[in-house]
């Protein structure tokens, strides 16, 4: 028997949830508990809810060499669970193309993609963009390219659904307080203390192995639990679910936009993930301030007919009089109190940018702006994911930084196998995503 607990109801939780469930190696009755902070009890409300939901398999170099055999895994790992849980109706799963976007500015390199291996091709797209497309797919497309989409709160969703049907798994909202001891012995189980959302005494719960997917909070739950420093920063995100007046481009209402994601750069600015999500929270310049729109914006559209619209980092102006002594950098205590930094003046600058993307965008052409969402992404110093065991029975998982979604599933996976089935080989190789890396700051 095992008794294992999670720390984090994020994507990143979730997919370690089905992959220890699903492992023959779970010893039998195993549990496994996730223990979710949120103070409104809804599981996944950060960044695994507010995401764009662009899954990059390991070709075409999106995600960084450390990370690319774990992209691969994570690919197989989505379509199995599209198969296994029905990802096209439920999460909107779907391949995709992709395409950058020059809207204005001086002719010069319209994505940090561009020069991807082989392959540049016309998009056949219907048009609903405006400015200079090129095709960032690499030539192939689809399935071809590992190139997909979901909707990333309704996959956690179904995700936590389903695993709620298993018996062995239970779903606790509470805030953690003390662990004890710090690391494992094999004969005598650990002990967490944690206070249950709407009551004011503590509760325990015993358990063999501890594994913290915490988002952008794990370094905080470290240093609580008094487990060694985690080397964490984070990237927050300011998002918009638009629902498109399809009738501007010569689209019919029940019609849906071509499902490509579009980088984009207005004026000067490059395109990409990567020029979207360097660094890390800070206010905006004055240039930035001075354009009034997001330079480098990301549009997903979707199934449901919504566009997602992203790439507005900077740090909420709002923030400053909500939490003034913990940030610019710093995290709201609560998932729940990072829903409230939504700042108008960034809702603002994407609105703008949506509508130098595509007239189908523009609120003063009948676009109409469904959602607006704020949260942070967890974020290592040199843009990798940490996955590993940080002292004997306590694991992390965390820091995937722009790619969560896209390395949940296989990192879920390798989560599994270095719990359960420690020192055989793993699906992927992990090596460049280790501790290690950070020893010397631990
Ligand atoms: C604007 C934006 C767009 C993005 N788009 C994409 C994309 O298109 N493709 C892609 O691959 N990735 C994307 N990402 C990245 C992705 O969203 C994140 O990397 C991913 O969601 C991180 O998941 P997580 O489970 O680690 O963390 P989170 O989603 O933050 O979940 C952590 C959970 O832990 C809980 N928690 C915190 N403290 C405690 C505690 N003490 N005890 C218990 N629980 C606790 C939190 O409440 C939260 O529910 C995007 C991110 C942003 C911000």
């Amino acid at each position: 028997m095992s008794d294992i607990v999670i720390l984090g109801s994020g994507i990143v939780g979730l997919c370690s949830a089905y992959h220890l469930l699903k492992s023959p190696a779970l010893p039998p009755n195993s549990t496994v508990t996730i223990l979710e902070n949120s103070s409104d009890g809804s599981i996944a409300s950060g960044a695994s809810s507010k995401a764009g939901g662009f899954i990059a398999g390991a070709r075409g170099g999106w995600c960084g060499e450390p990370s690319t055999d774990l992209a691969r895994l994570s690919w197989e790992c989505h379509l199995e669970l599209v198969n296994e849980l029905g990802g096209r109706e439920k999460w909107g799963w779907r391949e995709c193309g992709a395409v950058g976007l020059r809207v204005g500015g001086g002719g010069q390199s319209r994505s940090a993609y561009r020069d991807l291996p082989k392959g540049k091709k016309e998009v056949s797209d219907r048009d609903w963009l405006n400015g200079e497309r090129e095709d960032l797919t690499n030539g192939a497309g689809g399935v071809a390219a590992a190139i997909g989409q979901i909707d990333p709160e309704q996959f956690c969703r179904t995700l936590h659904a389903h695993l709620s049907k298993d018996q062995r798994f239970k779903t606790i909202f509470g805030s953690t307080k003390s662990l004890s001891p710090a690391t494992a012995s094999p004969s005598s189980p650990r002990t967490l203390t944690f206070v249950k959302l709407g009551e004011k005494s503590t509760t325990t719960i015993r358990f063999n192995t501890l594994i913290i997917a915490a988002g952008p909070w794990s370094a905080d739950v470290c240093s609580q639990l008094n487990l060694p420093k985690l080397n964490l920063v984070n990237l927050p995100g300011t998002s918009l679910l638009i629902r498109p007046a399809l009738h501007t481009v010569g689209f019919m209402s029940d019609e849906l936009l071509p499902s490509s994601a579009v980088f984009a750069g207005i004026g000067d600015a490059v395109s990409g993930v990567h020029a979207a999500t360097s660094g890390t929270g800070r206010q905006l310049t004055e240039e930035e301030i001075a354009m009034g729109c997001t330079a480098a914006p990301e549009l997903f559209p979707r199934t449901n007919g919504l566009v997602y619209i992203a790439g507005e980092n900077s740090t909420p102006t709002v923030a400053a009089d909500h939490l003034p002594q913990r940030l610019p950098n710093r995290l709201p205590d609560n998932v729940v109190q990072v829903k409230q930094l939504v700042d108008p003046l960034l809702v603002q600058r994407l609105t703008a940018s949506a509508a130098a993307v595509s007239s189908a965008l523009d609120v003063s052409k009948g676009a109409v702006i469904e959602k607006e969402q704020f949260c942070y992404r967890p974020k290592t110093h040199d843009g990798e994911a940490i996955i590993g065991e940080l002292t004997k029975g306590t694991f992390v998982a965390t820091g995937h930084g722009p790619w969560g979604i896209t390395l949940a599933p296989g990192t879920g996976k390798i989560v599994a196998e270095l719990v359960l089935t420690p020192g055989k080989p793993l699906s992927a190789d992990i090596s460049g995503l280790g501790l290690s890396r950070f020893a010397s700051k631990l």
